[in-house]
């Protein structure tokens, strides 16, 4: 039984996609599609990233047009090449390509410094030397008008100067900033003269020291879109408001205009998705780092075993939307689930070993067996197995006393080895303490799979290994990060930490894992998919937990 969510497909066109047909078909860009991703590099990339990766490159790939890659790094103070390094790696990894398309906000420094002086000869930007604090004040608030600066009215001349001060490193930090002079009362609080440059005297990772004012978001992203010929500026909801702003900037410079369209972030519940919290967790050591295969980070979701196609099938089916919403984290699952269905070599491994000797079965015999690697796939092929006389199975394929329809393995009762024998479970060995510690079972010869002769049909069919070929090696194991559906609603989102999320234990495996490479991913047959972890060796076998075989906690749901 699969627990297929009930997310459907997004209809013909979605929103955004009008809103492009429509200007195509208006000639409003000259048929032109050009969209970009514009992180900043203060953090991991996460699944709501990805989100906006696949929609991007998406509406590119679809109507023949360009994707940007724009790292948008406008704060020295946060941002660092580590995260520019493993946002390429990400994006990349996501199949999105940008050709040479890679740039930079800071790579426009000179042109919207230049921006701002137009700006401010049109008389439409002043410096101000008002504190945080009285800009706030003076701001106003959503139902009472702002009050004007005292500063608001410096003639040109003296702006210029200012504003040159400024960038020459005249001024503390914090003792003026250069504001877009538009409108204190407007309804939107974004027109009420916004910062558009702040100093910051700190180390830019790519300009050095070139610069100690640096601008503020809203300035650079239009312009950055504008200058590099964006059609459709996709964003988040929560720039609706800003988007007067954006119209504005770019109005009054007479520059090239983008149309900005908002769409609603990805939610996904169980997990907490900013880069600032998800940071929180990696440098106060609630998880190992930002590849942490139970982060939500597209290097977390990497390394746990999640594929790529999964994460463009799951942000397929999740389309967009313009209202905020909370997808089901099993909706992921289900999509790495059917992903690795098809593509997952299957193998046999043993999480929790029960000791069974054949004793019937020649004593120090090796037998190869032919299993198949992928019944999804037949062309996937199959390979050799080793069959003795002495295996482990699965502690709970066994039962002392059995319920009724109890088709695995239980005192006078048989099964199917899987790719090999059918087997009678004649005695059944306990250490002092009752726990059972054996199984004596006796082999039908002529049962061997694929040439079976023997006219017995059994229910049940069991993995196993062979203890003397099995390799041992770690299993890490997975549960959600957080026990609550929204860890933000809490007063703070670490209490709702699962101290459970990882469990390591020691498990068998077939032999022809020997030589697995970090990032292979199996189907351990009636277990889950599984990974190579990177900290894998020959010899030290690390799998990670990927995603069980069905929903496991619509499961636990049914039960409650
Ligand atoms: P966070 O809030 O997680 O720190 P951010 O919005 O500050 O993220 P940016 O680097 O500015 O991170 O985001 C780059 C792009 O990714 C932006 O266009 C943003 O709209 C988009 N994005 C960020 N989070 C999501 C999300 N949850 N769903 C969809 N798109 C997102
Ligand atoms: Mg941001």
């Amino acid at each position: 039984m699969d627990h297929s969510p009930a997310t459907e497909p997004a209809p013909v066109l979605n929103f955004i996609e009008q809103i492009i047909e429509e200007h195509n078909l208006s000639g409003k860009y000259g048929g032109r599609v050009h969209t970009r991703f514009p992180p900043e590099p203060n953090g991991y990339l996460h699944i709501g990233h990805a989100k906006s990766i696949c929609l991007n490159y998406g509406l590119a790939e679809k109507y023949h047009g360009k994707f940007n890659l724009r790292f948008d790094d406008t704060n020295p103070v946060t941002e660092d090449t580590e995260y520019v390094d493993a946002i390429r790696e990400d994006v990349q990894w996501l199949g999105a390509r940008w050709d040479d398309r890679e740039f930079y906000a800071s790579n426009y420094f000179d042109q919207l410094y230049a921006a701002a002086v137009q700006l401010i000869k049109n008389g439409k930007a002043y410096v101000d030397d008002s504190t945080a604090e009285q800009i706030a004040e003076m701001k106003g608030t959503p139902t009472k008008a702002g009050i004007d600066s005292p500063y608001r009215n410096r003639s040109i001349a003296e702006n210029l100067s200012l504003f040159e001060q400024m960038k020459n490193g005249d001024f503390e930090e914090g003792t003026c900033t250069l504001r877009a002079r538009i409108d204190m009362a407007s309804p939107n609080m974004h027109l009420r003269d916004p910062i558009i440059y702040r100093i910051k005297k700190a180390h830019h990772h790519r300009t050095g020291d070139q610069w100690c004012i640096y601008p503020m978001y809203d300035f650079a992203h239009g312009i950055s879109d504008s200058i590099e010929g964006i059609t459709h500026s996709i964003c988040t909801l929560e720039f609706e408001v800003h988007r007067p702003l954006y119209d504005w900037i770019l109005a009054e410079l007479g520059n090239y205009q983008p149309q900005q369209i908002e769409f609603a972030r990805l939610n996904l519940n169980y997990t907490v998705m900013s880069k600032r919290y998800l940071k929180r967790l990696v440098t106060e050591g609630y998880v190992k780092g930002w590849d942490d295969p139970r982060m939500p980070t597209v290097c977390g979701l990497r390394r746990r075993g999640y594929t790529a196609e999964a994460i463009r099938e799951f942000a397929r089916r999740v389309g967009v939307a313009k209202r905020e919403n909370v997808i089901d984290l099993s909706l992921l699952e289900f999509c790495v689930r059917e992903h690795l269905n098809k593509t997952a070599p299957r193998v046999m491994a043993v999480l929790d070993p029960l000791l069974l000797t054949i004793s019937n079965y020649p004593e120090n015999h090796t037998e190869w067996l032919a299993a198949e690697n992928n019944p999804e796939s037949p062309e996937s092929g199959t390979r050799q197995l080793p069959f003795s006389q002495t295996l482990y199975i699965e502690r709970d394929d066994f039962m002392e006393n059995p319920p009724k329809k109890y088709f695995r393995l239980y005192p006078g009762g048989m099964v199917r080895l899987k790719n090999a024998y059918i087997i009678r479970c004649d005695e059944v060995l306990k250490d002092a303490s009752g726990k059972v510690i054996e199984l004596r079972c006796s082999y039908i010869p002529e049962s061997k799979s694929g040439e079976d002769t023997s006219g017995i049909s059994v229910k049940g069919t069991i993995h196993w290994v062979s203890v003397a070929h099995a390799l041992s090696a770690e299993l890490r194991a997975y549960d959600r990060l957080f026990k609550d559906e929204d860890p933000m609603a809490k007063d703070n989102f670490l209490d709702s930490l699962n101290p459970d999320s990882l469990t390591v234990s020691k498990i068998w495996v077939e032999p022809s894992l020997s030589n697995t490479q970090a990032g292979d991913r199996f189907q351990f047959i009636r277990k889950g998919y599984y990974c190579t972890d990177q900290d894998s060796q020959p010899g030290q076998l690390v799998f990670n937990q990927t995603v069980g075989l069905k929903d496991s906690w619509a499961k636990e749901t049914n039960k409650r």
